[in-house]
């Protein structure tokens, strides 16, 4: 067996901007004390425990908070919630990935230009969250669908997502909103980290018998790469979040297996996984390209 280890995979570059600040945080111990993080600093349960560990106390909800510093993860925060943290005296470290603010700003820039967004996400995520309430006015579509029931708008119209949506359906939405509405701007979307992870899941799964998916199943962008994997690539694709899982899946049979991880997985979980593998079904050769 071989295993095709997918690239690009793993930590994006805002993920791995975010632990670094908070890893400053710890390290400087200058930040008013407790610290908390409102919400999982990346949707990765090993990162998150990892601080945890350090010190960082996971909250969802300040009401019960009367002092120290609150770190805002990188999926962002609504203006209204960091109003309340900053009128109830409490620090704020703000980790919001910079792709993410992009989309923020412009939200708002073009809702003051007398828009109306349409915004493509999930409406339980973290991001889409920061946006919807931070713009009650911006109209969510969280799938295809959903273009059906859209209103007549007679404003100027103005499209973007949550950045870590299917590149690929995001396209299709956009095709049915062309269809339905004369004019549309699109502005930034899907992040480039999101993309050419999803990108490569597409040109390389299918040359693969099976591929695993490394990551946590709490965050969107490794479900999304799983998804493209199978309807899109037409690969089977299993999701595993470390080695534990790997002991009920069975590689016999398997040529090449693909390996994939989503961008807030730690490159020390799948170096463990492929070692493992290695390790039960010798020889067992790490490429990064199939010569056909
Ligand atoms: S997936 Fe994209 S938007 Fe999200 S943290 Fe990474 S680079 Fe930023």
């Amino acid at each position: 067996m071989k295993i095709l280890k997918i690239i690009p995979q793993g930590f994006c570059h805002g993920v791995l901007r975010a632990i670094h600040q908070i890893n400053h945080v710890l390290d400087e111990n200058q930040y008013q004390k407790p610290l908390y993080m409102l919400g999982s600093l990346v949707h990765n349960r090993h990162v998150v425990q990892s601080f945890e560990e350090r010190g960082i106390e996971i909250i969802h909800s300040i009401d019960s908070i009367q002092a120290g510093t609150i770190i805002i993860t990188a999926h962002g925060l609504s203006v209204q919630k960091q109003k309340a943290i900053k009128e109830k005296g409490l620090n704020i470290i703000d980790a919001t990935c910079d792709e993410v603010k992009k989309i923020q700003n412009l939200v708002q820039k073009k809702l003051q230009e007398g828009y109306t967004v349409l915004y493509y996400g999930k409406k339980n995520h973290a991001e889409c969250q920061a946006i919807i309430e931070s713009n009650p006015e911006v109209i969510l579509i969280e799938k295809i669908e959903d273009v059906d029931h859209l209103p007549t708008i007679q404003n100027k119209i103005f499209f973007t997502s949550q950045t870590t949506m299917s590149y690929f359906d995001l396209q299709d939405i956009l095709n049915k909103l062309s269809l339905k509405y004369n004019e549309i701007e699109k502005g930034i979307d899907v992040c480039n980290a999101t993309k050419h992870r999803q990108e490569a899941v597409l040109e390389q799964a299918p040359l693969c018998d099976l591929c695993l998916i490394i990551g946590d199943p709490s965050s969107h962008n490794t479900m999304k790469l799983k998804e493209i994997c199978e309807e899109k690539a037409h690969t089977k694709a299993i999701l595993i979040e470390n080695i534990a899982d790997l002991a009920s899946v069975s590689l016999n049979h398997i040529s090449i297996l693909g390996i994939t991880s989503g961008a807030s997985t730690p490159k020390s979980l799948v170096d463990e996984v492929i070692q493992t593998i290695q390790k039960n079904y010798p020889p067992c050769e790490v490429i990064t390209k199939v010569n056909m």
